[in-house]
Protein backbone atom coordinates (compact mmCIF):
# COMPACT_ATOMS: atom_id res chain seq x y z
CA UNK A 1 0.00 0.00 0.00
CA UNK A 2 1.80 3.22 -1.50
CA UNK A 3 0.65 5.85 1.29
CA UNK A 4 0.70 3.23 4.08
CA UNK A 5 3.41 4.58 7.44
CA UNK A 6 3.32 0.93 8.32
CA UNK A 7 3.90 -0.57 5.05
CA UNK A 8 6.65 2.39 4.15
CA UNK A 9 8.82 1.70 7.40
CA UNK A 10 8.13 -2.39 6.40
CA UNK A 11 9.61 -1.50 2.96
CA UNK A 12 12.08 0.20 4.52
CA UNK A 13 11.54 3.62 2.90
CA UNK A 14 11.21 5.24 6.53
CA UNK A 15 14.61 3.97 8.46
CA UNK A 16 13.72 2.18 11.86
CA UNK A 17 15.14 -0.12 13.97
CA UNK A 18 13.38 -3.15 14.43
CA UNK A 19 13.59 -4.94 17.56
CA UNK A 20 12.69 -8.06 15.54
CA UNK A 21 11.67 -9.34 12.71
CA UNK A 22 10.50 -12.37 10.80
CA UNK A 23 8.88 -13.37 7.43
CA UNK A 24 5.66 -11.91 8.22
CA UNK A 25 6.16 -9.66 10.74
CA UNK A 26 8.48 -6.54 12.40
CA UNK A 27 8.04 -5.42 16.26
CA UNK A 28 9.34 -1.41 16.51
CA UNK A 29 8.74 0.56 19.05
CA UNK A 30 5.65 3.14 19.36
CA UNK A 31 6.54 6.82 18.37
CA UNK A 32 4.31 7.86 21.33
CA UNK A 33 4.43 5.60 23.96
CA UNK A 34 1.83 4.90 25.93
CA UNK A 35 3.41 3.25 28.60
CA UNK A 36 6.79 2.21 30.01
CA UNK A 37 7.11 -0.58 26.98
CA UNK A 38 5.20 0.30 24.31
CA UNK A 39 5.88 -1.92 21.08
CA UNK A 40 4.18 -2.57 17.75
CA UNK A 41 3.68 -6.02 16.47
CA UNK A 42 3.42 -5.32 12.70
CA UNK A 43 2.19 -8.16 10.11
CA UNK A 44 3.94 -7.01 6.70
CA UNK A 45 1.10 -7.67 4.49
CA UNK A 46 -1.51 -4.73 4.01
CA UNK A 47 -4.18 -6.38 6.33
CA UNK A 48 -6.50 -2.56 6.96
CA UNK A 49 -8.14 -3.81 10.57
CA UNK A 50 -9.69 -7.11 12.54
CA UNK A 51 -12.93 -6.78 9.91
CA UNK A 52 -10.66 -7.63 6.81
CA UNK A 53 -8.76 -10.47 8.75
CA UNK A 54 -9.56 -14.11 6.87
CA UNK A 55 -9.39 -17.64 7.40
CA UNK A 56 -5.84 -17.81 5.46
CA UNK A 57 -4.31 -15.23 8.61
CA UNK A 58 -4.64 -17.99 10.91
CA UNK A 59 -0.79 -18.79 11.19
CA UNK A 60 -0.04 -15.40 10.79
CA UNK A 61 -1.86 -14.61 13.90
CA UNK A 62 -1.01 -17.21 15.79
CA UNK A 63 2.94 -15.91 15.11
CA UNK A 64 1.74 -12.83 16.36
CA UNK A 65 0.88 -14.16 19.93
CA UNK A 66 4.04 -16.58 19.96
CA UNK A 67 5.95 -12.63 19.33
CA UNK A 68 3.64 -11.62 21.91
CA UNK A 69 4.91 -14.46 24.52
CA UNK A 70 8.19 -14.62 23.91
CA UNK A 71 8.53 -10.14 24.19
CA UNK A 72 6.77 -10.84 27.32
CA UNK A 73 9.61 -13.02 28.09
CA UNK A 74 12.52 -10.66 27.08
CA UNK A 75 11.16 -7.76 28.64
CA UNK A 76 10.33 -9.48 32.09
CA UNK A 77 6.33 -8.60 32.09
CA UNK A 78 4.78 -12.29 33.56
CA UNK A 79 4.98 -10.93 36.93
CA UNK A 80 4.58 -6.80 36.00
CA UNK A 81 1.00 -5.65 34.13
CA UNK A 82 0.79 -6.23 30.87
CA UNK A 83 -1.94 -5.99 27.56
CA UNK A 84 -2.18 -6.25 24.52
CA UNK A 85 -4.21 -3.87 22.57
CA UNK A 86 -5.80 -3.91 18.76
CA UNK A 87 -7.44 -0.82 17.98
CA UNK A 88 -10.44 -0.43 15.42
CA UNK A 89 -12.92 1.87 13.95
CA UNK A 90 -12.44 5.85 14.61
CA UNK A 91 -9.88 4.42 18.08
CA UNK A 92 -7.80 3.31 14.85
CA UNK A 93 -5.48 5.60 13.64
CA UNK A 94 -3.52 3.54 11.26
CA UNK A 95 -5.34 1.50 9.18
CA UNK A 96 -3.09 -1.34 8.87
CA UNK A 97 -3.48 -4.14 11.44
CA UNK A 98 -1.28 -3.57 14.16
CA UNK A 99 -1.28 -4.77 17.88
CA UNK A 100 0.10 -2.75 20.86
CA UNK A 101 1.98 -4.37 23.80
CA UNK A 102 2.14 -2.37 26.30
CA UNK A 103 4.08 -3.27 29.69
CA UNK A 104 4.54 -1.21 33.10
CA UNK A 105 3.23 1.69 34.38
CA UNK A 106 0.67 3.48 31.90
CA UNK A 107 0.77 6.92 31.12
CA UNK A 108 -1.97 7.02 29.20
CA UNK A 109 -4.71 4.97 26.95
CA UNK A 110 -3.42 3.93 23.48
P1 LIG B 1 -3.74 3.02 16.42
O1 LIG B 1 -4.48 4.20 16.98
O2 LIG B 1 -3.87 2.95 14.92
O3 LIG B 1 -4.07 1.75 17.11
O4 LIG B 1 -2.21 3.24 16.77
C1 LIG B 1 -1.27 3.75 15.90
C2 LIG B 1 0.01 3.90 16.70
O5 LIG B 1 1.08 4.06 15.80
C3 LIG B 1 0.00 5.12 17.64
O6 LIG B 1 0.22 4.67 18.98
C4 LIG B 1 1.13 5.98 17.10
O7 LIG B 1 1.87 6.61 18.14
C5 LIG B 1 1.98 4.99 16.32
N1 LIG B 1 2.68 5.56 15.18
C6 LIG B 1 2.14 6.33 14.19
N2 LIG B 1 3.07 6.66 13.28
C7 LIG B 1 4.23 6.06 13.69
C8 LIG B 1 5.55 6.04 13.15
O8 LIG B 1 5.86 6.64 12.12
N3 LIG B 1 6.48 5.33 13.83
C9 LIG B 1 6.17 4.67 15.00
N4 LIG B 1 7.16 4.01 15.59
N5 LIG B 1 4.94 4.66 15.52
C10 LIG B 1 3.97 5.36 14.89
ZN1 LIG C 1 0.17 -0.92 5.16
Amino acid sequence: MKDCIFCRIIKGEIPKQFDFESDVLVVFPDINPSADIHLLIVPKQHIEAIESIEKEHARLLFEVYQTVSSLVAKNNLKDNFYRVVVNGGKAQHVPHLHFHLLGGQWKKMV
